[in-house]
């Protein structure tokens, strides 16, 4: 499996299909992988089952309406990134809390 490092995924073919990027590598156990994207709720879920089984998780807010003042700080959504050695694992665990939410 590749890995595009500006976007933090996982690449089937010889090229990252969000930025072009033809320069991939393979993908080490190490590696922050983009997982998913889900609701702080959930994420605040799904990031406490990932502690227990001793994953590393990281959630980036991100928003999905124009940013204001009372927006600020308080983004609704996540960008989930797991290692890629805990990945199918922490597929298992996404799948057991929220089914087929995840494509
Ligand atoms: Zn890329």
């Amino acid at each position: 499996m590749l890995y595009c490092e500006k976007c933090n995924i996982l690449v089937k073919c010889e090229k990252c299909p969000l930025c072009k990027n033809m320069n991939l590598r393979e993908v080490k156990d190490i590696d922050f992988c983009y997982f998913t994207s889900i609701g702080t709720i959930h994420y605040e879920i799904f990031k406490n089952a990932l502690k227990k089984e001793k994953i590393d998780i990281v959630g980036i807010p991100y928003y999905t309406r124009p940013v204001t003042l009372s927006s600020a700080g308080r983004a609704q959504v996540r960008r989930v990134y797991v290692r890629y050695k805990d990945f199918e694992k922490a597929k298992e665990i996404f799948n057991m809390f929220f089914g087929n939410l995840i494509k």
